[in-house]
């Protein structure tokens, strides 16, 4: 008999999902992580003494039907009202955004901008039951073509011209959604954010920015900020206690070395893993939530791949485009024209501000003038800085992991320089209340948090790289053609973010 049913690879959100959802099933359930806490992406890094932040700083779109179905409320998780967003902009008028309501933008973008969010929210809507559920495989049985018309039918209820619509806008760039409604500058830049963020994409790219756009806006707050009350530790500290409540056993500061295979050419199967120090522990079933690239290159190994199946593997979009910037405070930073400092702040004054960012980055080099989003995660939770200091934590476009230099300490140097001056263009005290900063790369997070181009999502969410195609079509039902080798990362279907849902739907799947 094997030492577990199941074995999950990486403590992250999906991970410890997957665990507590196959635990609660009845399966004996180990989660290995490498790192020294549980959380990955999620969990609180100190960089400074007594200063600490997440990688992750919001979570607008964690799965509301799994945060029900695991009852993480019981373990703490509750969240707390939605946050404005708001775009800053040099003159000092800034678009404010929370719900329904804009501020700071003309009187006809003031008066549109209710419907444009309500039409969006309905697509979001219909697309929920794609998110939950495994992607149907492409052209096989009766099983999946019932979830092609069950997905198809919830889209036609929109009604034919919505529909309409709704086919219309999918492809669209960014710029193109937005330009056809709004003219403020600052609140084009905003708007077009939340479909660029994470992706090799600004708002001109075609294609690529809307079904991720919609997925964020899959909670009834519609994509507005969300933190955890007492921030991302709380999300941490519930799915990780969720999960041992279930009689998951959780073993940090366990690398896996390699995924264990046996058998013949003919009958190979996942057995259980090896880890770093050499231990051998066995499993009915090994589930990964390590990217696709290093679950499959660096903890099996391309031997056990058809050529075909690694070629693609090879082929997927991998790099990172976004650093993250964190400073310690002595106090709160003044942003004129601010009086609450909740929420995001995004400096992103304009289509254009984004686009040549993104051009510079495009070949390689760092942007000169970087766009970002910040916020004070200090404020929903005061442990993270010494009493009366505050915590920034800025994600930063764009950063190109295959940057020309390598990331040169000249060119990381430039690069902190950058942003220091873009923040110090807004928040005139910074230089005074500035004690120590933190630039981690692409190629930083890679390392430090094992993914492979520090990609935000594990794989661009590209059209080719989503729903049945993700990470590619002969893996998209979490199932890989290694028998007893599965996956349940951000680098499957629905895809990357704080969401919950590749870990969930991934559980669902394995124990049909
Ligand atoms: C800079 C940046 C900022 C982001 N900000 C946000 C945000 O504000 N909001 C949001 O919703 N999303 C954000 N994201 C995206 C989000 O954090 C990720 O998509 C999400 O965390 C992925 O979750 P996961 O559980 O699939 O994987 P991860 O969080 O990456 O967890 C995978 C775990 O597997 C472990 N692991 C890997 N290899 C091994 C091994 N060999 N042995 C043992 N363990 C291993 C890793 O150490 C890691 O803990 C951000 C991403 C980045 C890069």
């Amino acid at each position: 008999m094997s030492d577990y049913d199941a074995l999950i690879i990486g403590a992250g959100h999906n991970g410890l999902v997957c665990a507590a959802m196959l635990a609660k099933k009845g399966q004996r359930v180990l989660v290995l992580e490498a790192l020294p806490q549980t959380g990955g992406l999620a969990q609180m890094r100190s960089f400074h003494a007594g200063f600490r932040a997440p990688i992750a700083h919001s979570a607008p779109a964690f799965s509301k039907r799994v945060a029900d179905k695991l009852a993480l409320k019981k373990y703490g998780l509750e969240f707390g009202s939605a946050q404005p967003t708001v775009g800053l902009s040099e003159n000092g008028t800034h678009i404010r955004l929370l719900g329904d309501e804009v501020t700071g933008a003309s009187p006809s973008d003031i008066a549109a901008y209710p419907d444009y969010r309500k039409k969006l929210r309905r697509y979001a809507k219909a697309l929920d039951g794609v998110w939950h559920n495994t992607a149907p495989r492409l052209g096989t049985g009766l099983k999946d073509a019932l979830v092609y018309a069950q997905n198809g039918l919830k889209i036609r209820l929109l009604g034919k011209e919505d529909m309409g619509e709704f086919l219309r806008v999918l492809t669209l760039p960014m710029r193109d959604l937005i330009d056809e409604v709004f003219e403020t500058p600052e609140l084009q830049g905003l708007l077009s954010w939340d479909g660029v963020i994470g992706s090799k994409l600004a708002p001109r790219s075609p294609n690529n920015a809307i079904l991720p756009l919609l997925l964020k806006m899959n909670r009834p707050e519609g994509g507005d900020m969300l933190v955890p009350k007492g921030s991302m530790n709380a999300l941490v500290k519930a799915l990780s206690e969720a999960a041992m409540a279930a009689g998951v056993t959780i073993e940090t500061g366990q690398s896996v070395k390699q995924i264990l295979i046996e058998g013949k050419e003919t009958g190979q199967r996942a057995t259980g893993v090896e880890l770093a120090d050499g231990r051998l522990i066995t499993a009915d079933k090994v589930i990964s939530s390590a990217d696709p690239k290093t679950t499959f290159f660096k903890l099996l190994g391309p031997q056990y791949l058809e050529i075909e199946f690694s070629n693609r593997m090879k082929r997927l979009r991998t790099d990172g485009f976004v650093a993250k910037f964190h400073m310690a405070l002595s106090k709160a930073p003044e942003i004129t024209g601010i009086s609450d400092l909740t929420g995001r702040f995004l400096i992103a004054p304009s289509f254009d501000a984004i686009e040549f960012a993104y051009d510079e980055a495009k070949y390689g080099t760092p942007s000169t003038h970087p766009v970002m989003e910040f916020t004070l995660p200090s404020l929903s939770d005061p442990t993270l800085a010494p009493p009366g200091q505050h915590v920034l934590s800025a994600h930063v476009m764009y950063a190109p992991y295959s940057e020309k230099t390598g990331w040169s300490e000249a060119t990381r140097a430039q690069f902190e320089t950058r942003i220091l001056d873009t923040l110090q263009g807004y928040i005139p005290n910074l230089a005074e209340i500035r004690q120590a900063h933190e630039l981690l790369t692409p190629v930083d997070i890679e390392r430090e948090y094992h993914i492979t181009g520090g990609h935000w999502h594990h794989g661009e969410m590209a059209l080719e790289q989503m729903l049945m195609m993700r990470p590619t079509y002969q893996a998209a039902q979490y199932a890989t053609p290694v028998p007893g080798l599965y996956l349940c990362g951000a680098g499957t279907h629905p895809g990357g973010g704080l969401l919950g849902i590749a870990g969930w739907n991934a559980a669902r799947q394995i124990l049909k």
